[in-house]
């Protein structure tokens, strides 16, 4: 069993933000920021690609919901949502998981950084769309 099933289950202690019959929302234990949350569908699936579109969407409106509430008592000034789909991207509980990290300011310990490619985009897009 993954470790996100036994803290569904009970058997290992989380502290517990939302819960209802499909989703439970739990504090990260790394606290990234102050109030960092994981949100997560109580079956298990591997990744969000691998779950069906419906069960999928009604995470992520449960996602805005608690994200909202999370931002604005923490009285953080935003905040980010995160998936990592599989080790590459930085999935290390394969339980999939969304992350809500609120944000208190731009040196926080946060930082993403998009470098710039210099790629053919039409081939990159005849690649997306090629069936
Ligand atoms: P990932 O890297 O898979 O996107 O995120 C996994 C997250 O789960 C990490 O941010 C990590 O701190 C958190 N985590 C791992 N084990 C536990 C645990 O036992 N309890 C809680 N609350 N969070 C955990
Ligand atoms: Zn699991």
């Amino acid at each position: 069993m993954c470790i996100f099933c036994s803290i569904i289950e009970g058997n290992i202690p989380s502290k517990k933000v939302y819960e209802d019959d499909e989703t439970l929302a739990i504090l990260d234990i790394s606290q990234t920021t102050k109030g960092h949350t994981l949100v997560m569908p109580k079956k298990h699936y591997d990744n969000f690609l691998a779950m069906p579109s419906k069960e999928f969407g009604k995470l992520m409106e449960k996602t805005k919901d608690i994200a909202a509430k999370v931002t604005r008592n923490l009285d953080a000034k935003g905040c980010n949502i995160l998936i990592n789909t599989n080790e590459v991207a930085g999935q290390s509980v394969m339980h999939t998981h969304v992350h809500i990290i609120p944000r208190y300011d731009e040196t926080d310990t946060v930082s993403f950084s998009f470098t710039e490619n210099k790629l053919d985009l039409d081939e990159v897009l005849r690649q997306i769309n090629q069936d």
